[in-house]
Order: structure tokens, then sequence, then C-alpha cells
């Protein structure tokens, strides 16, 4: 090797030592005489030292040292001068005196600086990500990853888990995305999909009885990108043989996690061990979300009790077409000024909310000696002293605070409740930052009514058991029929969905029918599925569960493509590599493809 030691690993115990070292030049300082150089590697900095007098021919080798060249440097390893120790760096006590050096690569000046976390525009980071990726915060956040996986790996090797690998080039798996499709040279006219999921094939190893598997798995989905999403995110995949119940996935994934926690991440807290269970009903009923942020309250009010007798026509219209009167109470909200509680109003717009009603609870004294002028609000003539007290007891508010209230069909108002829920936490600064709030949500139901697409479509996917009390349920009202499906949240993102499946041939076929599946695209799209269920296929459960979600939550970024090594875009792309990219003719005619772009792509 060109180096004997990491740069990163020196410590004082290395006095005296004569050490190789290689690596990048982090930051050159040349006080007229001496030269100091950090020398970066993958573990870490150390200080090399290039006296002119002890070692002229280094010394001139540093001279001509930019940052990022790549050097090599051989030299004693010394402590530094008392008072000159960086207690910040690992090897702030000692220094490396210089006595050969070679330049192994020199480097342009980067884009971007190595040294700073200074906020660099997202496309120059990606185009040049190699350099982005040395940079400190990146570099460890990749690390980290490593050794989460390799604790993953260790942890289901260890409880008799399998990896096993499943194909890239497939049929379409359905898990609610558009496929990424390959054309195939020698069957032409037709296409591989790229796997949303290796569903249907970690199902088909519990067919073929290897009971516990696992799989570090890319999933590409084509859909519409967030913070939480990429159109290939890394899952780990896992199915498990012969589980009775909800329960026995929860207690391998409790474990998982929380040891996963306690081992690499002593510094965060896990709220509530074992982890709390809630339904997704009331999920979605306490706090508008099937990924609720457990670590603040704030929960969601039902006002309606209050309002029976309203005066407040807009409140009335809605309850009488069947919608919910909904809302939060924020504590010390009395005293926000107009402007902050228009801005908040802005805000749910933006979440669909039609608008947002403000109630400010002034005064002093007992809730019982309230009086309307105590209130303030843009509607206070609406409402009498008595259902304001009344709306208050509900949402568990007093003297001091606020309410805020959408009202709405509860569907529609979900998503600006839970939204607002999430923005008053992050105003108040509620969540604590060192706290992890898992728990699993259950009975998610097994279909959906798609409104756009007219039809119940699978809230999980179609493999998902149904409770099977509720499969007589699927012919007369499929919306209440619940499944096995269930998910992991934690501080406000979906770690993991999974479920019980369907191991039987007939109830599967009775799923697809729901999902207006019928037999004969049922028998061309998924016939290797049920021709399997026939031949003794086991009962078995698994999840899909994010890595980067995951790894994001525990190094505390805010978005998946600080954990991930060479992400895209928000529009798909790979401005290092220029993905995806128009490939020449020949290839498009070896492939039987022709590409009609329609005009206004064509222009793009
Ligand atoms: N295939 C599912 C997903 O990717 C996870 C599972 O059900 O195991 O979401």
């Amino acid at each position: 090797m060109l180096k004997d030691r990491s740069c990163g690993e020196l410590r004082a115990s290395d006095e005296g030592q004569i050490v190789t070292l290689a690596g990048w030049v982090h930051r050159r300082r040349d006080h007229g005489g001496l030269i100091f150089i950090d020398l970066r590697d993958h573990d870490g900095l150390a200080q090399v030292v290039f006296n002119p007098q002890e070692a002229t021919g280094a010394h001139s080798v540093a001279e001509e040292l930019r940052g990022e060249y790549v050097l090599q440097v051989k030299g004693a390893v010394a402590r530094r001068r008392e008072g000159t120790e960086n207690p910040n760096l690992p090897t702030g006590d000692i220094e490396v005196h210089a006595q050969e050096a070679t330049i192994l690569n020199p480097s342009k000046t980067p884009p971007f600086y190595i040294t700073e976390d200074q906020e660099v525009e997202e496309l120059l980071r990606l185009r040049y990500r190699y350099l982005d990726l040395r940079r400190e915060r990146m570099h460890k956040n990749i690390v980290t990853r490593h050794n989460v996986l390799r604790f993953i790996r260790e942890f289901l090797s260890e409880r008799g888990f399998t990896e096993i690998e499943t194909p890239i080039l497939t049929a379409p798996t359905p898990e609610g995305a558009r496929d990424y499709v390959v054309p195939s040279r020698v069957n032409p006219g037709r296409f591989y999909a790229l796997p949303q999921s290796p569903q249907q094939f970690k199902q088909l190893l519990m067919v073929a009885g290897f009971e516990r598997y696992f799989q570090i798995a890319h999933c590409m989905r084509d859909e519409d990108l967030r913070a939480d999403r990429q159109p290939e995110h890394v899952q780990l995949d896992l199915e498990v043989s012969f589980v009775s119940e909800e329960e026995d996935i929860f207690q391998l994934a409790e474990e998982l996690y929380s040891s996963l926690v306690m081992g690499l991440f002593p510094e965060f807290r896990i709220q509530e061990m074992p982890f709390p269970r809630m339904t997704f009903a009331e999920s979605v009923r306490r706090f508008g979300s099937d990924k609720p942020d457990l670590r603040y309250g704030l929960e969601l009010a039902d006002f309606a009790p209050a309002l029976q007798n309203t005066d407040f026509q807009v409140f009335k219209n809605v309850m009488s077409s069947g919608g919910a009167i909904r809302g939060i109470a924020v504590p010390g909200g009395a005293s926000w000024s107009r402007k902050q509680v228009d801005d908040l109003t802005s805000f749910v717009q933006q979440y669909g909310a039609k608008g947002l009603v403000s109630i400010q609870i002034g005064g002093e004294g007992d809730m019982s000696a309230l009086t309307i002028d105590d209130v303030k609000s843009p509607v206070a003539k609406f409402f009498a002293a008595e259902e304001v007290r009344e709306m208050a007891s509900l949402a568990g508010a007093g003297r001091g605070d606020m309410l805020l209230m959408v009202a709405d069909k509860p569907t529609a108002s979900n998503r600006a409740l839970d939204a607002l829920r999430r923005e008053l936490a992050s105003r108040l600064e509620l969540a604590d930052p060192d706290t992890l709030a898992f728990c699993f949500l259950t009975d998610v139901p097994l279909f959906e009514w798609s409104e756009t697409e007219e039809r119940w479509t699978p809230a999980h996917h179609p493999f998902t058991s149904p409770h099977v009390e509720d499969i007589p349920l699927m012919d007369t009202d499929p919306g209440k029929v619940r499944s096995h499906a269930y998910d992991l949240v934690c501080n406000g993102w979906e770690l993991f969905s999974g479920s019980i499946r369907i191991h039987r041939r007939e109830v599967q076929l009775k799923v697809f029918d729901m999902l207006g599946i019928g037999l004969e695209e049922a028998q061309r799209k998924f016939g290797h599925m049920l021709e399997a269920f026939e031949y003794g296929a086991p009962p078995h459960a698994g999840i899909g569960a994010g890595i980067d979600r995951l790894m994001a939550i525990l190094t505390r970024e805010p978005d998946i493509r600080e954990v991930i090594a060479f992400p895209k875009t928000k529009s798909q792309g790979d401005p290092m590599t220029g993905a995806p990219s128009a490939i020449s003719p020949e290839q498009l005619a070896e492939l039987h493809i022709e590409v009609k772009l329609a005009e206004e792509s064509a222009q793009a």
C-alpha cells in the first residue's frame, strides 16, 4: 500500500513512530517557513508539518500543494507543542513531522468548499457528487449507513434469516406506483419491469421453504418525488413463514430497531417500549394522519358536540352535509398576533383547507367565568361563551390558548390538519430531536376507494390478507374489510409497511376480483402466484422497511438524498452521469423501438 497508517487513527500513543500516510490536502497554512497541511483520508485528519530546515525536499513539495491534491507523506509522529493541541480533533494531540513527500495527483480547484459544511446548490452537489461525498457530514452519513446495514445483516443472520437476491429484470409487481420498464432486445415488443418491490419473489421463497428471508433490496417506483421519495429506494425486505399474527412480526421488528438504536445511536431515547400499537382508524382520528409524530400532543379535537345549536352558517352547512369541525388547541396561542394566525391560514390553504377559524381565549380566572368579551375571533359574534367553553374543554384548552379549526369532510381536512399539527409543533419547538417515538399501526383497511379511478384499490398491495371474519363484507361493504396490513411509524415518517399475506388461491382470486382483476387477467399476470399457492404455501408475513428514511431519522437529515450516495434530483435526473439520456438510433432499432415525442417534450 502507498500508506501504512491512516491519518484519522493517529494518537499520542503513536509518538515517535515513523508513518507513511496518503490522502487529500484538506487545508494548507503557510507560516512563512513552516507549512502546515491538514491531510485528510477516509478516517479523518492529521496535521503534517513541513520544516524547510529539517526536510528541504519535502518542504518544497509542500510549497506546491493546493486544496484536494493527493499527497503521500512519510514522517515522524510527534506530540504537538503545549498549548497548540486541538481538543476538537481526535488526532489533535499529535502532528506528523514530514521527512518525504510525493504528490500522487494534483487537483483542480473544486467548485465548492470541501472543508466547510456550507450551503451548496443541489444541482452542483449532485453534478460533483464524488466531491460532495468528501465533505465530512456526507462522508459520515454514508459510513453510518454501512454500519446500520451491517448491524441489520448480522442481527438477522443470527436469527436464522437467509439473505437472497431477487431479479431486477422481472415482471410487474404492483405497489401502487408506475413501473419502470426495460425493453427486451431478443423478445421484440416485450418489456421487463423493474421491481417496485421483491414482493412476489419473497412470497415464492416462502413457498420454496426458506422460512426466513431478507434482502437489502432496491425498489423502483415511478412516482412524483418528495423529500422522502426517490425513483429508487432501498428497503430491508423481509419475509417469515409460519407467522400466526401481527405480534410475531412486531416483536422481531421491535427488537431489531431498539437494539440498533441502543447499539449504534445511544444519543437517542426511545419514547416508549414496547412500541405502542394503534389502529389505523385511531391514528387518523387523533392525528389526521397514518404517520403521526407522537413526540408531542396537539391531538385533533372534534368540536361537533359543542356546536349542535350553532348560529354559524358555515359550520352548520358543513355538519349537515356530513362534514366535521375539527382542530387543534395551541398552547399559549391567545397572544399570537393577527399576522401569525393569518400565516397559518395561508399555510393550511396550501394543503387544501378552505380556511382556518381561530378562537383566542383570553381573560383571567376560571374558565367557568368566561364571557364572550374574553374571546378574540373573526367570527366571535356567532359563538356563545358556553360553546367556546365546551369547545375548549373538548380540546383540552384554557385561557391563554387558541383553538384553530377546519370545517370540511374528514378525509379532506385530514391533510390540512396533519400539516397544521406538524407546523405548530415546529413553531412551538415541541418535537424533541433526541427522542424516537415508534408506533405500530394496525388494522389498515384492505381497500381504498380511488376517487380518480372510481374503483377499489389495495390500501397496501393485493397480496395482503383480509381478516377472515371480514371476507363476507367484500360483497356488501368493501371499505369496511380490515386487512392484516400494518405499518411502523417513527417521528412522523412511515418506516415500514407489511402484512400477513394471502396464501390460498381462492382468497387471492376473490381479492383480485374486488380490485377489478378478472380471472383471465389474474391468470396472465399472477398465474405463477396462484399456482404456487396450490403447492403447499405456508402461512407467511413480512415487511418492506425503508432504509433511506431510517437513515435520515438517525442522522437527523431532513431529506433522504443526504443519506444516499448517488441520489436523483427532484426531476428524476442524475446531473453527474446525465441519466436518463437519449440512446442512438441503432440502439433503438435493435430494441425494435420507435420514439415519438409529444411536441412539448420534443421542444424541451
Ligand atoms: N412489498 C411491500 C412494500 O414494498 C412491503 C411488504 O408488504 O412486505 O411496501
